[in-house]
């Protein structure tokens, strides 16, 4: 039986993903360079290989060891800030990994590939729900890169025996209900596991950013996917794939927005903890709303996220916060 190959098997989506790939009995080889990654977060019975993508001997030493199908690529650099002070470490991740990736990927044969978007992609949308065919002007390096990435599968996808689906993510949140893995970043920056880590006993409130944007209570609105819903849609996606379908891009989301301050006032009712909250200044880079319109996704590949309420998403987000205050370090 040959094997999916998951670039950033070990990153928070990536290991979400490995998973429930072999929860449907997957084999799955796991790449990643534990730069942001957890050994501890790799499924056990996946087969694990420290090594980064941009070393072309060692993702080609990867092919030519492992029968590998397929390939679901999460190997990228993915915080907005950091990209904006630091872009040429997005540029050289993000990509001339991808590049060094498809050269030895077109060199062995394998022509399928799952790749890890964003609604970054978009910038400020010029409507709301956003769909696929809409404007994409990226306001951050971050998604200018993502944007990049998949002009270059696209491409490469055009002259040779190649083929792709980009999904675009919305905000990724949550954790396995499993309780084994969740949420994990040094340094944090996301919405939910800082709040969490008000009650958590690890910060003193939460920083809302920006309360004059053009929405209900003036703060951002954002779409909240549940980690294990984006996972699912990347095993249809491989399954659209090996059906032979044509490369496509697909947005995932709830289609449902929330603003900054409902997510504090659920994570409160979640975590019974009063969750102080301090307004200050605008993050630079955040559009004011993004929701996403994913019944492209729901058509063609299937996709029913199960996890559609907010509530639910904070809770399997707590129940690993909790209980993992250090995340995965001891
Ligand atoms: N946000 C906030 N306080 C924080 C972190 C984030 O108010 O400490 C806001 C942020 O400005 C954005 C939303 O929460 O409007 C979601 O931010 P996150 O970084 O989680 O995801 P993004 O939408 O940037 O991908």
């Amino acid at each position: 039986m040959s094997s999916i190959l998951v670039l950033g098997g070990a990153g928070y989506i990536g290991s979400h993903t490995v998973y429930e790939l072999i929860e449907t009995g997957e084999k799955v080889v796991v790449v990643d360079n534990l730069e942001t990654g957890f050994r501890k977060a790799v499924h056990p019975d996946a087969k694990f290989y420290q090594g980064d993508i941009r070393d072309r001997a060692f993702i080609d030493s990867v092919f030519e060891k492992e029968d590998i199908d397929g390939v679901i690529h999460f190997a990228a650099n993915s915080q907005v800030g950091e990209s904006m002070v630091n872009p040429l470490k997005y540029y050289n991740n993000n990509l001339c990994g991808t590049e060094v990736l498809l050269e030895s990927m077109v060199a062995h044969g394998i022509n399928k590939i799952v790749f890890s978007s964003t609604a970054a992609t978009y910038g400020e949308p010029e409507r709301i729900p956003i769909l696929e065919t809409d404007r994409t002007v990226p306001t951050n390096c971050y998604g200018e890169t993502k944007l990049s990435m998949e002009k270059m599968f696209k491409w490469t996808a055009n002259a040779h025996d190649l083929r792709f689906v980009s999904l675009r993510y919305f905000n990724a949140c949550g954790a396995h209900p499993n309780g084994k893995i969740g949420e994990a970043h040094n340094p944090e920056t996301h919405l939910i596991p800082l709040i969490l880590q008000v009650p958590n006993g690890k910060r003193e409130f939460i920083s809302i950013f920006g309360n004059d944007y053009e929405t209900k209570d003036g703060t951002c609105v954002r779409d909240y996917i549940h980690v294990n819903d984006l996972a699912q849609a990347h095993i249809l996606a491989m399954e659209y794939l090996r059906k032979g379908n044509d490369s496509n891009i697909f947005n995932l989301g709830n289609g449902v927005g929330f603003t900054v301050k409902e997510v504090v006032e659920t994570a409160r009712k979640v975590t019974g903890h009063p969750i102080p909250a301090k307004e200050e200044p605008r993050r630079a880079g955040d559009p004011s709303t993004l929701i996403a319109s994913s019944e492209k996704a729901k058509e063609i590949l299937g996709w029913k996220p199960k996890f559609d309420d907010l509530e639910t998403i904070i809770t399997t987000a707590w129940n690993w916060h909790k209980n993992h205050p250090n995340g995965y370090e001891a």
